[in-house]
């Protein structure tokens, strides 16, 4: 009998462990899911892009607190870009994102204000705004344009690579197994559901130190927990 645990002959997982961990995921996150002001169906989508930049390198619960004022005083691209570069670094210091993301963040907003807040429609262009890498550019497509794309940062990255197995390359952006990996994941009805879910498993769940594999709705499909398992049982 075929082993369902092992991936298929070219080293990815089958279609029936995805689906799983992502009908798992789904269920995990309706009572699970955190409560953040720019997952609030009303915010707009240039609340939805601003979250996304501030949330790189910053914890949830930091931007939690500094978002709701930030966005009030400056609702729209064309009011971030009245500010200059140096208020904005003021602004930015008490979350620890001055100087650099400061200056992508006032590199964008000069370039959407002038694009009357739209953005391209497709990903090269996208991609070929300023301050734009490929997170922000999937956050874009997923909330800008409604594709199922991954928000695929160092914590997804662990989430997935110990539930399926790791990745070859040390840059996720250039992985092409965690790339698919993270896409496939998401195709779905409720692709940004799947997102939050991965990310909120990845903060309070699925830990870089000490995962709590026993309190884990993915535990029982998870490369990494079968393998500590085992390992405990003296395999
Ligand atoms: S079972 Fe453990 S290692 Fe696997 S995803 Fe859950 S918390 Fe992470």
């Amino acid at each position: 009998m075929k082993d369902k645990t092992l991936p298929n002959s070219h080293g990815y997982p089958p279609p029936w462990k995805i689906k799983k961990c992502r009908s798992y995921l789904l269920k995990w996150f309706k009572t699970n899911g955190r409560k953040f002001p720019w997952r609030n169906p009303s915010v707009s989508r240039y609340q939805c892009i601003i979250a996304e930049i501030l949330l790189q390198r910053t914890k949830a619960e930091t931007v939690a607190k500094f978002f709701p004022r930030f966005t009030r005083e400056f609702p729209s691209w064309k009011k971030l870009d009245r500010l200059n570069l140096g208020e904005l670094e003021d602004l930015l210091q008490p979350i620890g994102l001055w100087r650099r993301r400061a200056l992508s963040i006032k590199s964008l907003a000069t370039e959407m204000a002038k694009r009357n807040g739209r953005f391209p429609r497709n990903r090269p262009d996208i991609e070929s705004l300023p301050g734009v890498g490929q997170y922000i550019a999937n956050a874009i497509l997923l909330f800008c344009h409604g594709e199922p794309q991954p928000l695929l940062d160092g914590n997804m990255a662990r989430v997935l690579e110990r539930v399926f197995g790791p990745r070859k390359m040390a840059d996720i952006r250039h992985d092409p197994y965690l790339q698919k990996l993270a896409f496939d994941i998401v195709q779905c009805d409720a692709p940004r559901d799947v997102n939050w879910a991965i990310l909120d498993l990845a903060a309070t769940i699925c830990l870089r130190q000490e995962p709590a594999c026993e309190r884990c709705p993915l535990s029982t499909i998870c490369d990494y927990q079968s393998m500590k398992k085992k390992n405990n049982a003296g395999f």
